[in-house]
């Protein structure tokens, strides 16, 4: 065991105020994050279907504050990944993931997507977290509406809970950490 962990943790009034702000600061950041989702819809198959009937009138995916479709990764923070993605896919939907900025967060919709379905063959992606990292999984073939409310719902607890930074000077870059435990994994 070594020396620091039986040490009291000792703490300051600046540690705490510095603290307490960044609990302030980043429950503020995650409200407004998780109620302005700009979605890049990733619509390669069927799923794209029903990606339109969520964010058609019936349905009404601006109740969530995720209605907003972005074709420029830049201006997107959801990667909605809707359809079955081929090998040849797959090196073009990585390369959307990484134009995106942080944060960023990665929704699997329908079975092709989060494990490659019923395509068990050697041209179909078997699950999209086998080259980015992705934060919900949606199953079904297709999905129902339903399904894909509820999942941005349980995104937006997640967003909600995540620690929100105004800035991350000197901090390891999430991203690249996730793609070397990937890479690591993939081995
Ligand atoms: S999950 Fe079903 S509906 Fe969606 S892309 Fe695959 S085959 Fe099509």
């Amino acid at each position: 065991m070594a020396e620091t962990d039986i040490a009291p943790i000792v703490t300051t009034r600046r540690d705490e105020t510095v603290s307490f702000l960044q609990r302030v600061v980043s429950k503020g950041l995650g409200w407004a994050r998780k109620y302005s989702l700009f979605t890049y819809p990733y619509a390669t198959a069927c799923c794209g279907m029903e990606y339109m009937s969520v964010a058609g009138g019936r349905h009404d995916l601006a109740r969530f504050g995720a209605e907003y479709p972005r074709f420029s990764p830049r201006q997107a923070d959801m990667l909605l990944v809707t359809g079955t993605i081929n090998l040849k896919q797959a090196p073009i939907l990585k390369r959307v993931y990484e134009q995106m900025c942080e944060p960023k967060w990665v929704v699997a919709f329908g079975v092709c997507a989060s494990s490659g379905g019923f395509y068990d063959n050697y041209a179909v992606l078997q699950g999209i977290d086998r080259i980015i990292p992705v934060d919900v999984y949606i199953p079904g073939c297709p999905p129902r509406p339903e399904q894909v409310l509820d999942a941005i719902l349980l995104l937006q607890e997640k967003i909600g809970g995540q620690v929100h930074k105004i800035a991350d000077k000197g901090q390891p870059n999430p991203t690249a950490a996730r793609h070397d435990l990937l890479a690591s994994m993939n081995k």
